[in-house]
């Protein structure tokens, strides 16, 4: 038996001899076991699925001398002491109650990275929120290389924290976006510093609650050294702020797009300015950056820009650093993605818009548009979005399974906007919307395909939907 203690968050975990359950192979799942079994830990791997894939992976564990039970990821195997699953592995699985009535501890993926990092590890800045997650971090990630730093996007970002953990290479300071999921199973994080960039209802159906939800994301918050980062224009943010159990001294910074007060960051004239990280903040304020460094400088991702660069500074990092950073910043694709202007309309890709808060956003970047919408609903209501939309749109193109859903919501609070509803999903699909909806703009508006809605009930993913949009507006200008 190994000394180290499950239950402790303050000191190093030795798996030496421990009984572990990895839960779910996969992209964490398979790493997890392996680190853990060459930790000395005693690993068994519990799979729901047994296909080909599973049976594969299964092997090259079990070359290993690891114990892998396929087709069995409900109960708990015997002797367990610690649990470490995949992230997006419901709270409510028979394997977890019986974990908790067993009082067994079950830590995710960043839970098990956190644990593993070396006594030298760089500190973490991370970043929740239900919507700009991935483009804070790689625009923090790109401020903290402009300071000159070691650093790398990580998280639910592609680059698994385990890697970045373990790996060869050395970093000051990591930028790292976190889940939902993520947090739910991480109870001893600390980073230096979190930012939580909005909140709306997302997930809801694996959290059980809104309450649920927003108590996992403010997990973040727990511990945080020196600042604690928050939307002032969501208060749902900074009422984690006030709940969260943090070290001493650290400190509430809020992001605006206007005038900051005292310890935050916002915007003067176009100037993103920084109120918090400066001597006497009752006086003075810093220039950061002017509002066109931010790219694209639609005013949800200047809110982005703000909490990136709220959590540099947070860091240290100087002024010119933040405007450096965010002038060399690149989008990843799909994210307010400018594809062409054909007859002086706009085309613009914003597939990632998958829900309604984002497609709110989105839509709140254009003075008037023709909307190309619609999908996989997961549940959501359309209404507040339609009626805080209706006056910018010239006119909507729907598609998917639950457009319907839509529609109804346009003939309620926006009658007299013109609706195209497709009933078609195959792959000429978007070239229709498309041509529909040019037929609809006029001069100097935009097309904007922000569905609000997931893609899989057409497409493979929102990359897929993007680049049929894309390839449908090249299409009209050939
Ligand atoms: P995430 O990683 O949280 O999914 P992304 O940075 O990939 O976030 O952005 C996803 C989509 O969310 C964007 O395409 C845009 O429509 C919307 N979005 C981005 N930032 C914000 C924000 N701060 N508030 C609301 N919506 C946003």
């Amino acid at each position: 038996m190994g000394s180290g203690k499950v239950t402790s968050s303050s000191e190093l975990f030795d798996f030496q001899g421990k009984r572990v359950t990895v839960a779910g192979l996969g992209v964490s799942g398979v790493p997890a076991a392996k680190v853990l079994h060459a930790r000395g830990a005693i690993v068994t791997v519990v799979n729901d699925g047994d296909d080909a894939r599973a049976r594969e992976q299964a092997a090259e564990l079990e070359a290993l001398g690891i114990t892998v039970r396929l087709g069995d990821g409900a109960a708990l195997p015997e002797g367990t002491e610690l649990i470490v699953t995949a992230p997006g592995w419901k709270p409510d699985k028979p394997l977890f109650l019986a974990a908790e009535k067993a009082g067994v501890p079950v830590w995710g993926d960043v839970e098990l990275a956190w644990r593993l990092r070396g006594p030298e590890a760089a500190p973490w800045l991370a970043v929740t929120g239900t919507n700009g997650k991935t483009t804070t971090v790689q625009m923090l990630a790109s401020i903290l290389k402009a300071a000159g730093l070691r650093t790398a996007a990580v998280g639910n970002i592609g680059v698994s924290l385990l890697d970045a953990v373990l790996g060869e290479e050395h970093y000051d300071v990591l930028a790292v976006e976190l889940s939902s999921y993520q947090l739910h199973w991480a109870p001893s994080l600390r980073a230096h510093s979190a930012a939580v960039l909005n909140l709306a209802p997302d997930h809801l159906d694996w959290h059980g609650s809104m309450e649920a939800y927003a108590r996992d994301k403010g997990r973040i918050y727990g511990g945080n050294r020196v600042a604690c980062v928050y939307n002032v224009e969501d208060k749902a943010t900074e009422d984690l702020v006030r709940e969260a159990d943090v070290e001493e001294g650290c400190r509430a910074i809020g992001f605006t797009l206007g005038t900051p007060a005292p310890s935050q960051l916002g915007v003067v004239d176009g100037i993103l300015v920084d109120r918090a990280f400066v001597g006497n903040r009752q006086k003075n304020a810093q220039e950061l950056a002017e509002v066109s460094d931010v790219n694209p400088p639609a005013p949800h991702n200047i809110a982005n820009a703000l909490a990136a660069a709220a959590l540099a500074r947070a860091f240290g990092v100087p002024a010119q650093a933040v405007r450096d950073g965010l002038r060399s910043f690149r989008p990843d694709a799909h994210r307010i993605a400018h594809v062409a202007d054909i007859d002086s309309v706009a085309y613009v890709d914003d597939s990632k818009a998958t829900n309604t808060h984002a497609a709110e956003a989105s839509l709140a970047s254009y003075e008037s548009i023709v909307w190309i919408a619609g999908g996989l609903a997961k549940g959501a209501s359309f209404d507040e979005l339609v009626a805080k939309s209706a006056k910018r749109l010239r006119g909507a193109v729907l598609l998917g399974a639950d457009r319907a859903l839509i529609r109804d919501a346009l003939a309620r609070h926006a009658p007299e906007v013109p609706v195209v509803d497709l009933d078609r999903t195959d792959t000429e699909a978007m070239l229709q919307a498309v041509r529909e909806a040019k037929r609809l703009a006029q001069p100097g508006d935009t097309v904007l395909l922000a569905p609000a809605c997931a893609s899989m009930d057409m497409f493979t993913n929102y990359n897929q939907r993007g680049d049929a949009f894309a390839a449908a507006v090249r299409e009209l200008e050939a």
